[in-house]
């Protein structure tokens, strides 16, 4: 992966919150938020993986719809603009078409609690398939926890996860532990375990503080046996980066058609796809040149929130605008920036970045944060 997306994930937390009496209100594949459009349905891939035909069925539910297809900051798969009835036929649909180890749904229809992401290299798509089969379904655990398998490359390792498990070792919101294991499953679902005997309501570990935590992770995990040493990665492997995350209906049917192909497809955190196992390199990226961007592209380093006209809150056409400063030259540099509609800045991401905001009067102002904003 681009170094940009590795991080050193080194900053320190204290717990920040008193507990919380309600619970998190993140949509899922059964459970949606109401906004501005329709229906908001969100699918968390295990470890960013998605199937030929699940990704088709997102788009042409997307396109039902009228808005691409999304990835979210935390590699999550979001349509929009959905009826009750449309909702339901599309986790019907994935329901039906669960195969192999790491479905959106699993034949029950479950999808998974919270996000996990891994590294895209595929070394812990095991490991986050055994995670997944161990969390489907909970209603215990909370929407908002993040849980990172990093294979050593750091690719996930600096999201910020609540728990993150980096070349076998644990590291809880951002606080680094003496913690290890051969088994990153294994470690990664003790910390969470141990994280739900002591949150009395918290819907992230640094609300409850990371030591409580792993003074509760104990005796479930196997202990580091030898290093932690994950294997090489395949070589025919390439990353796109959709525009803002936006997966349109051309795009998801060229995904699709070379997942058919045998490609495997990880959709990432930082809003890119991750091809594996492509036949002819040049060949895939020739058929998504124009649908996303192939190569160094100022898009890259730029996000932004939905913005008018499926936010009510937003005072401007956010992605438009924003459209409209890259064509011109305006938007695009080394420092991430995140453009949003109003004060609330939903989705900024982690570490540095510039918060170009929307403001009432049709302007926008800038505002640069060192590190994460949103809980
Ligand atoms: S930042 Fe404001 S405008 Fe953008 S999605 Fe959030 S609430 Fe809507």
């Amino acid at each position: 992966m681009p170094a940009d997306h590795r991080h050193d994930g080194a900053r320190q937390r204290t717990a920040v919150s008193a507990v919380r009496t309600v619970p998190d209100a993140c949509p899922g594949a059964w459970r949606r938020h109401d906004a501005a459009d329709g229906a908001l349905a969100r699918f968390r891939p295990v470890g960013g993986a998605v199937g030929a035909d699940e990704l088709r069925a997102l788009s042409r539910a997307a396109t039902t719809g009228g808005s691409p297809l999304e990835i979210t900051s935390r590699g999550s798969l979001q349509v929009r603009g959905l009826t009750a009835d449309a909702a339901d036929a599309l986790a019907e649909e994935l329901r039906a078409l669960s195969s192999g180890p790491a479905p959106l749904l699993d034949a029950q229809g479950r999808d998974l609690p919270c996000s996990v992401v891994a590294s895209p290299s595929g070394l812990l798509d095991a490991a986050a398939a055994t995670l997944a089969g161990a969390l489907r379904g909970r209603t215990d655990v909370p929407g908002r926890l993040l849980v990172a398998l990093d294979d050593g490359t750091g690719d996930v390792a600096g999201l910020g996860a609540d728990v993150t498990v980096a070349g076998g070792r644990l590291t809880l919101a951002d606080t680094p532990t003496d913690r290890a294991s051969d088994d990153p499953a294994a470690l990664a679902l003790a910390a969470i375990e141990a994280f739900l005997e002591v949150r009395d309501g918290a819907w992230r570990v640094a609300e409850v503080g990371a030591d409580r935590v792993l003074s509760r992770v104990t005796g479930r995990y196997r202990s580091l046996s030898e290093r932690y040493r994950p294997v090489g990665a395949g070589a025919a492997t390439r990353e796109v980066t959709p525009r803002l995350g936006e997966i349109d209906t051309a795009t998801a049917a060229v995904l699709a058609d070379l997942a058919d192909a045998g490609a495997v497809l990880r959709v990432t955190p930082w809003r890119t796809v991750v091809l594996r196992d492509l036949a002819d390199t040049d060949a895939a990226l020739a058929r998504l040149d124009g649908l996303v961007e192939t190569g160094p592209s100022p898009w890259s380093t730029l996000s932004a929130c939905v913005g008018a006209p499926r936010c009510a809150r937003s005072h401007t056409d956010v992605r438009g605008d924003l459209a409209r400063a890259v064509a011109a030259g305006r938007a695009g540099g080394l420092l991430p920036a995140h453009w949003v509609g109003c004060s609330r800045a939903c989705g900024t991401p982690a570490g540095p970045v510039a918060v170009v905001e929307g403001t009432p009067d049709g302007t926008y102002r800038t505002i640069v944060r060192a590190g994460r904003v949103t809980p």
